[in-house]
């Protein structure tokens, strides 16, 4: 159990797909400081992997949402609020470029690739905090997101995906300031490589690990917890006073110079 108390928080969490995803570790650490949960996935195609994650949870909800229409996402949080009243936290961990693009050129990435990637990783953060803020009426609340360093540095194999993770960082700086005035917050983690569903596909991921490990401060990869803590303070009263910010939870790779 970690130390800060979230009962009587609500937390909407887009980006469950299965065990390994980034979401489920922060669902997980924000249901053991008492969040009642509220998991979006995005189709039918991991809704039985995510039900068997939340099976011995009570007090969990499921509502599913492919981000690739905003309609969807205006028709989840109607449904979301027939579930609660408010929320407080949402998550967003989303994100996608098709396979073809996590690899050789960036300079061959077609017009249509460009618009699918920089839909889904980024546009999907200004429609859900849009639609899901008017449901955190209870004094604020608190929206994050997740980035990686390829936002800006080239990491080779990231391509497409970098462009889409500039984006998102610069809609986390403009919505904080939109949103401010309503006491919701808006953040972003950007964290080192991790094992996942999304990752795998990245070709030089391991190349990216490797990096990581032997070039950051602390000489190894991050892991999963160590997100999912930083994201239980983004999504607490612990950081009330951030907001707008880019945090890396990398083992320091970002500052070095070679
Ligand atoms: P993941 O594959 O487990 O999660 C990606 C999620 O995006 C999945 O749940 C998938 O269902 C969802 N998604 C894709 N298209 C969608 C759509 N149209 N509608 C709704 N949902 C959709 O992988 P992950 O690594 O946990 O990724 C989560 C986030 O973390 C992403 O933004 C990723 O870029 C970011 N991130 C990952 C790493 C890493 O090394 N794994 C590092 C830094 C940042």
């Amino acid at each position: 159990m970690y130390p800060l108390d979230l009962s009587k928080k609500v937390a909407l969490v887009f980006g469950v797909a299965n065990s390994r995803s980034i979401a489920w570790s922060i669902a997980n650490i924000l249901h053991e400081a008492g969040a009642q949960i509220i998991l979006a996935y995005q189709n039918e195609r991991v809704k039985k992997s995510v039900e068997k994650l939340v099976s011995e949870w009570d007090n969990s909800f499921l509502v599913e949402c492919d981000v690739s229409k905003e309609e969807n996402v205006v028709k989840t949080i109607d449904e979301v609020s027939k579930i609660t009243k408010s929320i407080d936290i949402v998550v967003h961990s989303i994100a996608f470029a098709n396979r073809d693009n996590l690899g050789g050129q960036f300079l061959k990435t077609s017009q249509e690739d460009f618009k699918t990637a920089l839909d889904i990783s980024a546009f999907s953060l200004i429609s859900i905090a849009k639609h899901s803020s008017k449901l955190m009426t209870n004094n604020g609340g608190s929206i994050l997101t997740l980035t990686f360093q390829a936002s800006n540095r080239v990491f080779p194999g990231y391509n497409v995906m970098g462009t889409a993770k500039a984006a998102l960082e610069n809609e986390v700086r403009q919505l904080a300031y939109d949103l401010g005035e309503s006491n919701i917050r808006v953040n972003a983690i950007s964290a080192g490589p991790l094992d996942t569903l999304s990752s795998r596909v990245i070709s030089h991921y391991h190349d990216m690990k490797n990096a990581a490990s032997n070039r950051s401060p602390l000489k190894r990869n991050i892991t999963h917890d160590e997100v999912a803590k930083t994201a239980l303070y983004l999504a607490s009263e612990m950081s009330s006073g951030v907001t707008g910010e880019i945090l890396h939870v990398d083992a320091g790779y970002n500052i070095m110079g070679i």
